[in-house]
């Protein structure tokens, strides 16, 4: 099983006028931005102080929690994107925040559980929609506490036994991710288990 790891959902060059999460305003100086070429690229320049802002993907971490031959999904709430749908609890890193805790902290948040970090699976970019790019860290994780019950932002949770199939998902990625560690010996890189743990 070849490794994936850009998942594509839509074109992901779009005009600027479809750039709803564009700058409008100058985070600089306040002034409104305007669309132009910059450096090869549709970027937001300031009409006043010129300052350039420049859009990147989101980092966010997505945990495959596992106890043998099981798993954990969450299923998304109505109002999130893939609502209804099952996904490996996930979210995106605070500013503030490393990627380990931002991970530890989302598995507490979406299922209550409390976990370890045990390696890095993959890192993924995912197109998933014309203003949501993501670029997510995929990290395997132990429980160490906590019985699983669904909270933010999933309505359910559940341990899944591997079998090759899957509920209805909502991220392509999640479900490659999780039949290549179940297929294949996939070598995880190390973490700082400084960070791996609440
Ligand atoms: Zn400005």
């Amino acid at each position: 099983m070849q490794p994936q790891q850009v998942f594509r959902a839509y074109r992901p060059v779009i005009a600027a006028e479809e750039d709803l999460h564009r700058t409008l305003y100058c985070r600089q100086c306040g002034s409104l931005c305007i669309s132009e070429m910059v450096e090869g690229d549709v970027r937001s320049i300031c009409t006043s102080c010129h300052a350039v802002h420049y859009k990147n993907p989101q980092p966010a971490v997505a945990v495959l929690i596992v106890d043998g031959n099981r798993f954990v999904l969450g299923k998304r709430i109505s109002k999130s994107l893939g609502h209804g749908q099952w996904c490996l609890p996930c979210g995106y890193v605070e500013f503030h925040e490393d990627y380990l805790s931002a991970a530890v902290r989302e598995v507490k948040e979406e299922t209550t559980l409390d976990i370890r970090v045990q390696s890095i699976l993959s890192v993924v970019t995912n197109y998933l929609t014309p203003n949501i790019h993501s670029l997510v860290t995929v990290l395997l994780a132990e429980v160490t506490g906590g019985e699983l019950q669904a909270a933010d932002g999933m309505e359910e949770a559940a341990w899944f036994s591997y079998t090759g199939d899957f509920p209805e998902m909502a991220f392509e990625a999640d479900t490659h991710i999780i039949s290549r560690y179940f297929e294949t010996d996939l070598p995880g890189a190390p973490v700082d288990s400084n960070f791996a743990s609440a």
